[in-house]
């Protein structure tokens, strides 16, 4: 039998979701001296291939919940469906009232306009008449959204008529629509420029830092690529972004990392959506920060003091890895590795299916460009999708 809590009365964090952002928690745990426990519901859950005190089990059973959280100190949430967090005696952090806003987007944006935060115009609709509204208003296309269950841009439609709109209605009569009880969000297309993250890291007791604004591009709905600090934002914008997150992070007394996402018109910020987690935009921080998101969200939770969240060079980027033609990524590490020797290779352990995150990697350098292309490289050569 080996003992799996943390020694010297060290503090253990509960993680309730696997995933990819539980697995990356487990470096910065490990350099702390802390425990990290995980509770999935997959055995081939990339954190339970790293992570030794892993529970398989049911996050939306109070029972497992209940019984996952004894011994430990805080219990923080990767996971944004309905979990029974609230069945924990140990502080939750975020707290269920805070994550409220990265779980539902139709109460993310109730409560963002009450406060008065900037983003798309938005309303509440359940049938085509509804969304044929908007477009009066708003002009088409009209952008669809499933209130909970979407990410990676599944539960997000673009759509361009009458036509299209009572198609995505009907196909949502199941699936994602018997999630939500009250109809979809729709939202006006804003015709951005580019997309922005804001992300900061708040403590219980109101300790906040905030990273580098970043640039995001999102392929399909996902995040592919991240430029740390975004290009050609000046300092007085990319303050207004880092306070918008920062005042969102008082204002909902968000507790670990928060990351805002953005969208830059050109004159104006409008918030996308709010992430209650170390997040895809902050990925680059690993290497790139003198703090990293996941050490910060661990120090947050646990009411410590926060950690430098600034750059270690001029820029960072970041390129995800998609799952493309390849089926053991690790057989290009020998070319990869080799022909870029300050490339840093993250892979989640998942199986490959076509299009799914699978990893990322990180450069650090003075210019984005050149940056840009060394990790493209990397990233399309992990994936199969190119041989030289
Ligand atoms: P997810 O929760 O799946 O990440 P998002 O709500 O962030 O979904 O939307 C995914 C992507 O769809 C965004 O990154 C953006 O590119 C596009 N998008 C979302 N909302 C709008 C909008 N109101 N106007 C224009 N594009 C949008």
């Amino acid at each position: 039998m080996i003992e799996r809590t943390a020694p010297d009365g060290a503090p253990t964090v509960g993680v309730i979701g696997g995933g990819q952002l539980a697995r990356m928690l487990a470096a910065p745990a490990s350099a702390l001296g802390i425990g990290l426990r995980v509770l999935t519901r997959a055995a081939d859950d990339p954190a339970a291939q790293v992570v030794a005190d892993t529970w398989l089990g049911d996050w939306a059973d109070a029972a497992t919940v209940a019984e996952f959280a004894r011994g430990c100190a805080v219990l923080t949430v990767e996971h944004e469906g309905q979990t029974r967090s609230d069945a924990a005696t140990c502080p939750v952090h975020p707290s269920p009232q805070a994550l409220r806003c990265a779980q539902d987007k139709l109460f993310m944006r109730r409560t963002l306009t009450e406060y008065g935060y900037p983003g798309p115009r938005w309303a509440q609709v359940t049938d085509v008449a509804d969304v044929v509204a908007c477009a009066r208003n708003w002009g088409w296309p009209v952008i669809l959204k499933a209130p909970r269950g979407g990410y990676d841009g599944r539960g997000v439609w673009r759509v361009a008529d009458r036509m299209s709109a009572e198609r995505v209605l009907a196909d949502m009569s199941g699936g994602l629509l018997a999630e939500t009880s009250g109809g979809l969000l729709a939202e006006e297309c804003v015709p951005f420029e580019r997309e922005l993250a804001a992300a900061v890291a708040r403590s219980p007791s109101g300790q906040a830092v905030a990273y580098p604004v970043v640039a995001t591009t999102q392929t399909d709905g996902i995040c592919t690529e991240v430029v740390a600090p975004a290009p050609r934002l000046s300092d007085d914008r990319a303050l207004a972004a880092s306070h918008l997150a920062l005042s969102i992070a008082r204002d909902l007394a968000v507790t670990g990392m928060l990351t805002v996402e953005l969208f830059d018109t050109g004159t104006d910020l409008l918030i996308n959506e709010l992430a209650m987690r170390p997040h895809n935009c902050g990925h680059w921080s690993i290497e790139g920060a003198i703090t990293s998101q996941f050490e910060n969200h661990l120090r947050a939770v646990l009411d410590f003091p926060l950690g430098d969240p600034r750059l270690r060079a001029p820029c960072a980027v970041m390129v995800n890895v998609l799952g493309g033609t390849a089926t053991g990524l690790t057989g290009a590490y020998r070319h990869v590795l080799a022909r870029d020797p300050q490339v840093k290779v993250h892979l989640y352990g998942k199986a490959v299916r076509p299009g799914r995150k699978l990893g990322h990697v990180t450069l650090l350098g003075d210019r984005p460009e050149p940056l840009l292309v060394r990790a493209r490289h990397a990233a399309d050569y992990l994936s199969g999708r190119i041989t030289e």
